[in-house]
């Protein structure tokens, strides 16, 4: 039998799918920017389709904070109080850790004009839960999970949709438009043929999760870091463990994996003494998420029919603390300006250029600071093995009310504040 024919094996592919949805927006990947996007088209009367490669939301270490501009948002739709009655911890101020302990630069209490002037930490699954339970009130939504979206539908340059492998089989989605919502691994980014440029960082990062034990010091949430020569060690109390995050050197990932388990167990002991026990809890490598610490971007974020938000238009370092924040403000903006062209049925490309013009250089700004702290305290302390020290140029700012006000301004809202209402 001779090869297929291109036409043959598109038919063939057709043949295999299960059914084609039509929508006016479907949404690919269900973490904070997906899932607020989601709500917040539907609340809107926009259809959406959301889909989650994961048939759950359940993750570990993808990041817990809610900042205050996010917990504003809320407000003007009328969550924040019912999020409130979901277990959370407040941070009143972002700690610096110092070899004297966590620093508080300043206290959002005292600079602050909100009812939220304070970071929640809440673990990701229960507030993307808490998400897609609210938007599952409104009958123009549908989530699948387990959707693995794998095709973009596209003809001449446009993108018409996409096709995921579920459970049983394939399946179709066709959409006004298609959001890349899903990742700092973003498929659709590949498959969208977009570029990425990705900045550099001195360092990377593991974490890893280790049981707390009786006798553990007693702490609430704060951070204490521990330092060697090319290694740090920054441990977070979360009450009924111990978060725990590794830097070491960028380039060493493949050499501290080769070394193994035994050989990270005896890094942490030397760093920190006390987790001789609580180490013993390390047993497979797949324990450790790796996480990059360099940010990333795409020049451009859109083509016709396909936009991309959150991580897979642009990571933020970890120092920077905040993609959770940027990826919901991209859906707050997104929602905002796509949900009159979505009714119509007519979303052009100039309205997808508008969103990354609102939301660009707010989120490269954030990067810059990221940027900034990896390679000059992060970066520092892990080549001279000498702990965090508040530099003086970074502690002198926050002296200065008007300074320190806009610092605080800054991580809490980010340059521009983001609002769902115009
Ligand atoms: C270890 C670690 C710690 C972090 N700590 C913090 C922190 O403290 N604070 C903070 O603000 N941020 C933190 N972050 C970053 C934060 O998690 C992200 O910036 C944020 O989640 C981005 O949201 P998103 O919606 O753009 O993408 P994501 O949250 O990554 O969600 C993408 C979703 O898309 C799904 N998906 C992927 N591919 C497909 C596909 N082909 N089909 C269907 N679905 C798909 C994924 O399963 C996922 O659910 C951390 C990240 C990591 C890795």
């Amino acid at each position: 039998m001779g090869a297929k024919q291109p036409n043959e094996v598109l038919a063939e592919a057709r043949r295999e799918v299960l059914d084609v949805q039509e929508t006016a927006c479907c949404v690919v990947g269900g973490g904070p920017g997906g899932l607020m996007l989601a709500l917040l088209l539907t609340r809107r009367g926009v259809p959406v389709t959301l889909l989650e490669a994961h048939p759950t939301f359940d993750r570990d270490f993808r990041g817990d904070t809610i900042h205050p501009g996010i917990l504003e948002i809320l407000n003007e739709i009328g969550l924040a109080d019912r999020l409130h009655q979901l277990q959370h911890v407040k941070m009143y101020g972002p700690a610096f850790p110092t070899v004297e302990g966590p620093v508080m630069l300043f206290d959002f209490r005292r600079l602050l004009k909100t009812r939220f002037p304070y970071i929640m930490w809440m673990p990701q699954p229960v507030f993307l839960e808490f998400l897609a339970k609210e938007a599952r009130k409104y009958p123009s939504f549908r989530l699948v999970m387990g959707a693995n979206v794998r095709r973009l539908i596209e003809e001449d340059d446009a993108v018409l949709g996409v096709r995921y492998r579920g459970a049983d089989g394939w399946h179709e989605v066709r959409a006004s438009l298609t959001v890349g919502a899903d990742g700092r691994f973003s498929r659709l980014r590949k498959l969208g043929a977009f570029t990425k440029i990705q900045t550099s960082s001195p360092v990377e990062l593991l974490w890893f999760r280790l049981p707390r034990l009786s006798g553990d010091p007693e702490g609430t949430g704060i951070v204490s870091p521990r330092f060697g020569k090319g290694q740090i060690l920054i441990m977070i109390d979360r009450a009924d463990h111990w978060q725990v995050g590794y830097f070491f050197p960028t380039g060493n990932y493949q050499k501290l994996r080769a070394a193994g388990v035994e050989a990270m167990r005896r890094n942490i002991v030397a760093l920190e003494p006390r987790f001789a026990e609580n180490v013993k809890h390390l047993t497979e490598w797949k324990q450790f998420s790796p996480l990059s610490v360099a940010s990333s971007r795409c020049p451009r974020w859109y083509r016709p029919g396909l936009l991309l938000i959150g991580d897979a238009a642009h990571t933020m370092t970890p120092a920077a603390g905040s993609g959770i924040k940027y990826a919901i403000e991209d859906a707050v903006v997104a929602a905002k300006l796509l949900s009159v062209p979505l009714k119509a049925g007519r979303v052009s490309t100039q309205n997808l250029a508008e969103v990354q013009r609102r939301r660009e250089w707010p989120t490269r700004i954030i990067q810059a600071f990221g940027a900034f702290g990896l390679k000059w305290v992060v970066g520092r302390a892990l080549r001279s093995g000498r702990p965090f020290r508040v530099p003086r140029f970074v502690g002198l700012p926050f002296r200065l009310p008007f300074l320190a006000k806009l610092f605080a301004r800054l991580l809490a809202f980010g340059v521009w504040r983001v609002h769902v209402r115009n």
